[in-house]
């Protein structure tokens, strides 16, 4: 029997879900245009997958939607200079993420979480690792695993992800104060103990690794378009149009990959789904990437340290805010200090960016044809894992669109869950 062919495919962002969707497409033989607002070899190009911390973190499948985190969320909320923060004046739009989140708050659906991301991570580094075999990563991909730690010797989570992890099989080291300052020598020993994550691979530099990946499927053939999408809809079995503010772009299949604003578009087809923002920050502390040799994460403090190409990143925290609020001092002011008290050597910050993570009420993203337009795909919602996520989404979202089996059980990542 003839394999089924796809026509033609147009993609809405070119953010590390976009480019690795397009490259699998572009491979198949399957012609593919990505639409974004900004090239992404230009320096305007800052989404979330340019300033992220840069893990490749397949192990991070435990989420959230942990009943012991939802009790310390209105203290955290309440206190400006915490892990999480809220933007007050956004609070009645958060409502449908909100109680969604409060819905999803308990043991079923964190462990059901699990399971579902372990699926996909599974199979993540390995996707990642056939894309490189295509492209120069010296310089830009570190094989030297993440540690985590922990500042507070009573912080409760440590037990149950070190569990759920064991449970699912995932590879994890626990160290003691001594074993994380014989790795990282410079650190200031403000931390009780830590987890190492072994040979786990990071990103130096995403934006350059999402250049390289963007470039391959340009030379494959690929087509980039720089515009503003608007709106969307498909019109008939085999016809699904973008339209831009001057523009109409007809295709046989339309992915939406547009992160944190591909809600935008799914309203638009009736389908009501809570996503929403967790806003990130980062700064560079320039020349002091030299300071550590691999990521540090604070867990407690939910902030982290990354050497990158640019200088030490301190990037993270979330804040609850939307896409329109202007960023927030207090959150840089919280991660530049949490920094130097890792770091004391630490002097001044330079390049402030504010990300947009595209965050799901139950930490799940949404990759599978619309409820109501089998021809619109979605492919965003992977939170504080879409970098991790990126290349095998790429496969995932190309065998849907060719139609092709697949041994994974993808229901559990359907919008049909918000409906
Ligand atoms: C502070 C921070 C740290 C993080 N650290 C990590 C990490 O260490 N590891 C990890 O796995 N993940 C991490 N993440 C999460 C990860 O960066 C995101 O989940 C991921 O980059 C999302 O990719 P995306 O392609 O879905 O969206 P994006 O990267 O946001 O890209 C979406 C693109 O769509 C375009 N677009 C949107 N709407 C339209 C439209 N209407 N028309 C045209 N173009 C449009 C945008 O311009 C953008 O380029 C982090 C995120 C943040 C904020």
């Amino acid at each position: 029997m003839e394999k089924y062919k796809c026509s033609s495919v147009g993609i809405v962002g070119s953010g590390i879900q976009g480019v690795c969707t397009g490259l699998q497409l572009i491979k198949k033989g399957i012609p593919v245009t990505i639409f974004d607002k900004h090239d992404p070899l230009s320096e305007n190009f800052k989404p979330a997958s340019y300033g992220n911390a840069g893990h490749f973190s397949p192990y991070a499948v435990l989420k959230f939607n942990r009943p012991d985190i939802l009790k310390d969320v209105p203290k955290m909320l309440f206190s400006s200079y915490g892990p999480l923060a809220i933007k007050w004046n956004y609070i009645f739009k958060l409502v449908p993420w909100l109680t969604n989140y409060i819905k999803n708050c308990n043991s079923r659906s964190m462990l059901h979480t699990a399971k579902y991301m372990n699926q996909i991570c599974r199979s993540a580094d390995q996707s990642y690792e056939e894309i490189f075999k295509e492209i120069d990563t010296t310089n830009l991909v570190d094989k030297k695993g993440i540690i985590y730690v922990w500042s507070n010797k009573n912080l409760k989570s440590r037990k149950l992800e070190i569990k759920v992890r064991n449970d699912l099989g995932i590879n994890q080291k626990i160290l003691s104060q001594k074993e994380i300052l014989d790795l990282e020598p410079n650190l200031k020993p403000i931390f009780d103990g830590g987890i190492l994550y072994e040979n786990c691979m990071f990103a130096r530099d995403p934006h350059a690794i999402l250049k390289k990946i963007f470039r391959l499927f340009l030379n494959k053939g690929g087509k980039f378009i720089q515009d503003n999408i608007i709106s969307l809809k498909q019109t008939d079995e085999n016809k699904a149009i973008l339209n831009s503010e001057k523009e109409r772009y007809s295709f046989e299949k339309i992915v939406v990959a547009a992160g944190a604003y591909s809600k935008k578009l799914t309203d638009q087809l009736g389908e009501n789904i809570p996503l929403d923002t967790e806003r990130g920050y980062h700064v560079h502390f320039k020349g002091m990437n030299k300071l550590i040799s691999r990521p540090v994460i604070c867990l407690d403090r939910g902030f982290g340290l990354s050497p990158m190409n640019q200088g030490l990143r301190a990037v993270g925290t979330v804040e609850l805010g939307g896409l329109k609020n202007p960023p927030s001092k207090k959150r840089i002011d919280y991660i530049v200090k949490s920094a130097r008290e890792f770091l004391p050597q630490l002097k001044e910050h330079h390049d402030e960016w504010l990300g947009f993570r595209p965050s799901l009420p139950d930490f799940l993203p949404i990759l599978g044809p619309s409820l109501k337009n089998k021809n619109i795909i979605y492919a965003f919602g992977h939170d504080h894992l879409g970098w991790t996520l990126g290349a095998v989404t790429g496969k995932i979202i190309c065998g849907i669109v060719a139609e092709e089996k697949t041994n994974l059980d993808l229901s559990a990542y359907s919008s049909k869950r918000f409906n």
